[in-house]
Parts: structure tokens; C-alpha cells; sequence
């Protein structure tokens, strides 16, 4: 049954500055992922508009009062405008739903109250986290004062619109910045809605813009100018370093990087509940299709319990019912374009001429119209110099390597690249502790998978998963800088 028609969905192709829409010439195509229709045309933001963004947000920074509202109220205006959002399902939701790939359930239950939740939790810092006294000589009086940077560029992907958005914005204008978002092109118009509720709330016109267009075009642009004074990215290892090159050279300029990565679950003979622990495994690359950065996508496993595992793993793939995001009863989601799913396809046959061995799916679903729906899919057989295994897919296909001793499974989960997180099952407090220790991942979860909703914790990667923190106080104070102050108060 559909929850909305997606041709009822109407978007605003364009971008939003200074508080106001802004309409240009469709340039790219943007398609539905769930039945690869093309519904709109995206302008692309050029060097001069995307200047025309942050001079705004910078005038906006300098003469609005954002950044010198007392903080209180600051964070009052942030309540309000995370209660307009959670009151929004029905308008946001199909938009939100209708261009990516989070199926319209989910998106009610789950992304909407996540990203108000999320402008909720950086609010409070707003009137809580200043700067500090510092431990000088008494005839002086030493201070680290916290102050907005300006203007802050945020880039986001795909994967999650509303919510990738949601974890760059809120700490960023909770702690008094303008911000200028460039959402991905392939999602980008359930973000213009975030803008217009910011200034039905009372965040004052130009201190959150949205600049539309490629990475190479409107992301590399964003990136150079001068009055951007730091950038926070969530994307591809790759992008993440043609982005650091480029504030590098045009700066420098602070980043923080929200990469890819290529998770092991481990699993070992006495992890606590083995039917719950397959469960966990199963929907940890199934989740959003596998379009997940922390997806849990090399199952390492001791050789114990590798069959009744598979069992009830493989049981739960082919459960799914995939679908588009606008039907109430999806739950496996499209591959957002038809590019991304040959991508896993080419993975995936990669590894088959290496000798993975396929125990389910490995192929798209048939008859599923113009969307691209990937089997979940398991690889068996696999070394760790396989390309499914050293890859990052981005899809529903998890690898298996078995094991026999702690060791082992240890320097197997340890990727050469990749950090961003890791899973345990044991029912062992030691071994789980040792793996914490030696395992080398910015996250590691314990007999669970994927993060809780506390927004306390940052999340960001080791090696090359990515530089700083999203989420947490970590996250706010990415958005301040520090200013020393020593002051001579006489003997
Ligand atoms: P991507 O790197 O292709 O694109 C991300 C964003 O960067 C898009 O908005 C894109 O337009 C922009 N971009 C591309 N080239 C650019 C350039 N030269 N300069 C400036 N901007 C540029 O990533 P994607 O395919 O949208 O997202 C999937 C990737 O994101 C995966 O690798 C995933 O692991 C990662 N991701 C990481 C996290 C995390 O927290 N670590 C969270 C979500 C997704």
C-alpha cells in the first residue's frame, strides 16, 4: 500500500539564500532512486552564487544577532525551530522520502525525530559550554574565550538527507555560526525545508543557506572561498581528500571528515544470544540497503558457530521485502542510482573471479521496474586481499571469514585503509576488552550494532575513515574557536 503519490510530491528546484529561495536553470537531472524517474532539474550553484551565499551568510554572521543573541535565547530559537521540523512529518516526510532512499515509515519514525532530537542536544550546549579560566600566575587572569568561527561550509552525501545535514548544521549554528550547506545532488531538496522552517523559527535570514550543484562545480567552490572559514564533510575517503587538498591550498583551513569505512562484526563461539547476535548482523548491512557508513559489511566468525549463524543470517536476507520508499511495507530500499548499483555489481563480480563463493542473492531483484534493488547478498570463502573484502560497496553484501583463535580474529577485523567502526559478541568481559583495545576504529560496540540515540558519543573514524567528530560535546566545540586572553590585575 503507498503512504503518498510520488507524483503529488512537489519540490522547489532552487537554491535558498539569504532567506529566500532562489531559482536558476535546471542543469541536472535528479531521479527518484525507487523507480529511477527523473521528477526534477537541480540548478547548479557556480563559483559567483556560491559567493553570493557566503557573502550573505557572512553579512548575516556580522550584522544579524545569531551570534551575539544571548545564548538562552539562542538555544530557545533552536528549540523552536527542531519542534517546527518534528511537527513537519507530513510535508517533510514525502520529500525526504520521495527522492532518497529511506522508506516513508522510516523517515517518520526515525529521521525526522532524530534530526529535531539532534538540534535539541547541541542547543543545550549553547548556554552551558563557554571557555575557561586557565591556571596563571595571581597577578594575572588567564582566558580561553569561545567564539563562532563565521561562516561554516558543510557538505553532505546522500545516504541519509535530512540527518547528515541535521549533524553538521545543529552544532554549527547552536554555537553561532552562518552556515552554508551543500547538500548532495542526488538528494537535495528535503534540506530547503530544514531552511525555511530556521526562518519561520527565528534564525535570522542568511545564517543557514543552501547551495545547490556537483561537487566538482558548487562543493569545490564552497571549499576555496576565503570567507569560509572552515569546512565539515561527510563522504567518500576520496572526496574527502580532493577537499582537504583544496582548503589546503586556498587556506588552510580547518576540516572535519566523516569518511567511508569497512566494518567487521566479530563474532565468537559464546556471544551471549546467537539468534539475536544473527539478527544484529543481518540488519547492520541491510539497514538503508547497506548505504550506510557504518555499515557492518565483514562478518568475522569463529568457526563454532559459523553454521547455525549463516542460518538464521541468510534466513532474514531473503525475509526482506524490497521496495519503494513511498510503500508502507518496504523494508529494503532502492540502490540510490543505477551508477552506484553497477558499482556493487562490479564488486561483487570482482570477487566471485577471486573466488568468493555466493550463498544468497548476489544479483538484483527482477521485475522491480525502473529502481535498482540489490539482492542481500553473503560472500563466502573470501581473503582479506579480496577486493568485495577490502572495498567499501555501499550495499547489502556482507563478506565471511571464519576463525579459530582470538588473535586471528583480531588482525583479520584490523583493515588496511579503512577505521569508522567495529562489532564484538562474546560474552567474555576480558576478550571483549582486549578487542576494545586493540581493535582500530573510532566506534566499537559491544553485543550491539550501530549507534544509540543519546547523541553523546561522537561518532568519526580512524585511519583513513576520517579527521574529528560528529555528535557529542566533541561536535559542538569542532565549531568554536578559542581566543586567549591574559589579563595584568596588578599585585
Ligand atoms: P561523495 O564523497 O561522493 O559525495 C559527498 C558530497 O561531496 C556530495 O555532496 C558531493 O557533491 C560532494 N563532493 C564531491 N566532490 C567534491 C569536491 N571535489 N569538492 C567538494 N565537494 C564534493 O559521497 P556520497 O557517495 O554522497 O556518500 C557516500 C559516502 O559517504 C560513503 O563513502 C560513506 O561511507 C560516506 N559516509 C560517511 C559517514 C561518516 O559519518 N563517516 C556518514 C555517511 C556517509
Amino acid at each position: 500500500m503507498s503512504v503518498f503519490d510520488p507524483h503529488q510530491v512537489l519540490v522547489s528546484s532552487a537554491h535558498f539564500i539569504g532567506g529566500t529561495y532562489r531559482y536558476g536553470p535546471a542543469e541536472l537531472d535528479v531521479r527518484r532512486p525507487s523507480d529511477g524517474e527523473r521528477y526534477a532539474g537541480l540548478p547548479i550553484a557556480n563559483t559567483g552564487l556560491v559567493d553570493e551565499a557566503v557573502e550573505n551568510a557572512w553579512q548575516a554572521f556580522k550584522h544579524s544577532d545569531w551570534t551575539s543573541r544571548p545564548p538562552r535565547e539562542r538555544a530557545r530559537t533552536l528549540r523552536r525551530w527542531a519542534d517546527l521540523i518534528e511537527a513537519d512529518g507530513k510535508r517533510l516526510g514525502p520529500l525526504e522520502a520521495v527522492g532518497s532512499t529511506r522508506p516513508i515509515n522510516d523517515v517518520i519514525a526515525w529521521d525526522i525525530p532524530y534530526v529535531a532530537e539532534g538540534i535539541r542536544f547541541f542547543a543545550e550546549f549553547a548556554d552551558k559550554l563557554g571557555g575557561e579560566v586557565a591556571a596563571t600566575r595571581t597577578d594575572h587572569l588567564g582566558m580561553q574565550i569561545a567564539e563562532a568561527y563565521g561562516v561554516i561550509g558543510a557538505i553532505a552525501p546522500w545516504n541519509f538527507p535530512l540527518s547528515m545535514a541535521g549533524w553538521k548544521v545543529a552544532p554549527a549554528l547552536a554555537a553561532g555560526n552562518a552556515v552554508v550547506l551543500k547538500p548532495s545532488e542526488l538528494t537535495p531538496f528535503s534540506v530547503l525545508r530544514l531552511a525555511e522552517l530556521a526562518i519561520t523559527a527565528g534564525i535570522p535570514a542568511g545564517i543557514f543557506n543552501v547551495v545547490q550543484g556537483d561537487g566538482a562545480t558548487t562543493g569545490d567552490a564552497l571549499c576555496r572561498h576565503p570567507k569560509v572559514a572552515k569546512i565539515t564533510f561527510t563522504g567518500s575517503t576520496q572526496t574527502g581528500s580532493t577537499i582537504m587538498a583544496a582548503c589546503a591550498l586556498t587556506g588552510p583551513k580547518p576540516v572535519t571528515l566523516e569518511l567511508g569505512g569497512k566494518s567487521p562484526q566479530i563474532v565468537f563461539a559464546d556471544a551471549p544470544d546467537l539468534a539475536r547476535t544473527a539478527s544484529t548482523i543481518a540488519s547492520a548491512i541491510t539497514g538503508n540497503a547497506g548505504q550506510v557508513c557504518v555499515s557492518g559489511a565483514r562478518l568475522i566468525v569463529h568457526r563454532a558457530v559459523l553454521e547455525p549463524l549463516l542460518t538464521d543470517i541468510i534466513a532474514s536476507f531473503k525475509a526482506h521485502i524490497p521496495g519503494c520508499t513511498w510503500v508502507a511495507d518496504t523494508t529494503l530500499p532502492p540502490i540510490i542510482s543505477e551508477r552506484q548499483a553497477q558499482r556493487i555489481e562490479g564488486i561483487v563480480a570482482q570477487g566471485r573471479a577471486l573466488g568468493a563463493e555466493v550463498l544468497c542473492g548476489g544479483q538484483r531483484y527482477e521485475g522491480m521496474g525502473g529502481g535498482a534493488y540489490y539482492q542481500p547478498t553473503v560472500l563466502a570463502g573470501v581473503d582479506g586481499q579480496n577486493p568485495a573484502v577490502q572495498k567499501e560497496i555501499f550495499g547489502p553484501v556482507l563478506t565471511v571469514q571464519v576463525f579459530d583463535e582470538e588473535d586471528e580474529a583480531l588482525t583479520l577485523a584490523d583493515h588496511a585503509i579503512y577505521g569508522l567502526a567495529a562489532g564484538v559478541h562474546t560474552a567474555d568481559l576480558g576478550r571483549a576488552l582486549r578487542a576494545v583495545r586493540r581493535l582500530e576504529a573510532g566506534t566499537v560496540w559491544i553485543n550491539r550494532y550501530g549507534r544509540s540515540h543519546d547523541w553523546i558519543l561522537p561518532t568519526g573514524g580512524y585511519k583513513r575513515s576520517g579527521i574529528g567528530k560528529d555528535l557529542g560535546r566533541a561536535a559542538f566545540e569542532a565549531n568554536l574557536r578559542f581566543k586567549s586572553v591574559l589579563i595584568d590585575i596588578g599585585q
